[in-house]
């Protein structure tokens, strides 16, 4: 099992800064998403490992391989790598054996190596059996499964995909997402998955690397990421989140509005910016701290929860709430308790220090 380094790679386009000086280290045999909005520079990070883009300085280094060093840059068919893209990138005129073979008759593997390598392969994505079937005959579903069999067929040491699951429906989206994840742990590859949708990176990864106009802004766990998020800009992108703006008070204390929330970690000092997500808040039951009144602005149906808006004139601010959907509006109006737990508070000047280099940031 292999580790992917990068260590302070900065690309420009022109005079377009699209990385800087970004280091981020990927474990032996984990998942590690990419994650951002369109332009954050994922996909240039991905080529870059991949040897399709050179960064401009700065080092990649797999294991023990440097592979780009400043100018010097290995080749990324020695690279020892399988890729796949959004848009499935098979050749239309090869069969699916055709498409899987290639690369190993380039490697100059015996024929018979190369049936026994593709018939794995196939198995290994459930289309044992499709060796001659033509490229068009196939589903986008199934086409993805002979795009990740062909990453696959050489036996990379890494493994990159850039948006694999974009161009498929939904449903199909969500089985190739547990197949793909299921697949991966199974060969124990060290995969680096690029994608802008938060609610994948968060099903299917070990860790998430939260990129913001070329910068790493978070890098951890999905839980850590989720949970305890470094700044506001992740707390969002990373789902539906309530922020309140405060201020703090004696150790342990904020004040938002006309209230005192008690937090249960300490919330620094000066302003505080404090997260609650949306399915933490709920509806009071004899509590006392940390309870507000408010009155119910809107309501949405969500199948098995239902959303809540909820205005909350002593906290100055409405709140999202998700409660199961059996539980009935409090005749427009209700008691909401914020659990002192989930409460996150960060202070003025915490959203600009970036992630410790390749080490989950300890809950503060
Ligand atoms: P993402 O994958 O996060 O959407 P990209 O890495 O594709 O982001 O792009 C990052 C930025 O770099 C964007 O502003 C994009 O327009 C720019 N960019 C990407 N590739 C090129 C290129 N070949 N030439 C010029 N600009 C580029």
């Amino acid at each position: 099992m292999t580790t992917i380094r990068m260590e302070r790679l900065a690309k420009s386009y022109g005079d377009q800064p699209v990385l800087h000086e970004l280091s981020l280290e990927v474990r032996a045999g984990e998942l590690l998403t990419l994650l951002g909005a369109s332009g954050s520079g994922k996909t240039t990070l991905l080529r870059i490992l991949a040897g399709l883009e050179r960064a401009d300085t700065g080092r990649v280094v797999f294991g023990d391989t440097v592979v780009q060093d400043g100018a010097a840059c290995l080749a990324p068919q020695k690279r020892g790598l399988g890729m796949v893209f959004q848009n499935y990138a098979l050749w239309p005129h090869l069969d699916v054996l055709g498409n899987l073979a290639l690369a190993l008759r380039e490697q100059g593997l015996p024929r018979a190596d190369i049936a026994q390598r593709v018939d794995e392969a196939l198995q290994t994505v459930g289309l044992a059996g499709l060796q001659r079937r033509a490229i068009h005959q196939l589903s986008g579903g199934q086409q993805q499964r002979v795009a990740l069999a062909r990453a696959l067929v050489a036996r990379p040491r890494v493994l990159l995909m850039d948006e694999p699951l974009s161009n498929l429906d939904a449903g199909l989206r969500e089985q190739l997402r547990d197949e793909i994840r299921a697949l991966q742990q199974r060969l124990g590859i060290t995969t680096v998955f690029v994608t802008h949708d938060q609610t994948e990176a968060l099903a299917m990864s070990d860790r998430i690397a939260l990129l913001h106009q070329g910068r790493l802004v978070e890098l951890g766990s999905p839980e850590q990421v989720y949970t305890r998020p470094q700044s506001p800009y992740a707390a969002h992108f990373l789902g539906k989140a309530n922020v309140l703006d405060g201020h703090a008070e004696a150790e342990g204390w904020a004040r938002v509005g006309q209230m005192r929330l008690r937090l249960a970690a300490p919330s620094g000092s000066g302003a505080v910016q404090i997260l609650i997500r949306p399915e933490a808040l709920s509806w009071a039951q004899g509590q006392v701290d940390n309870v507000v009144d408010c009155s119910i602005a809107q309501v949405h149906m969500l199948g098995p929860l239902r959303e809540y808006t909820v205005q909350a004139d002593s906290l100055g601010c409405s709140m999202v709430l998700l409660e199961p959907s059996s539980l009935p509006p409090h005749n427009g109006s209700a008691r909401v308790h914020l659990p002192p737990q989930a409460l996150r508070a960060w202070s003025d000047g915490d959203a600009a220090q970036p992630p410790s280099y390749n080490t989950a940031r300890a809950a503060s």
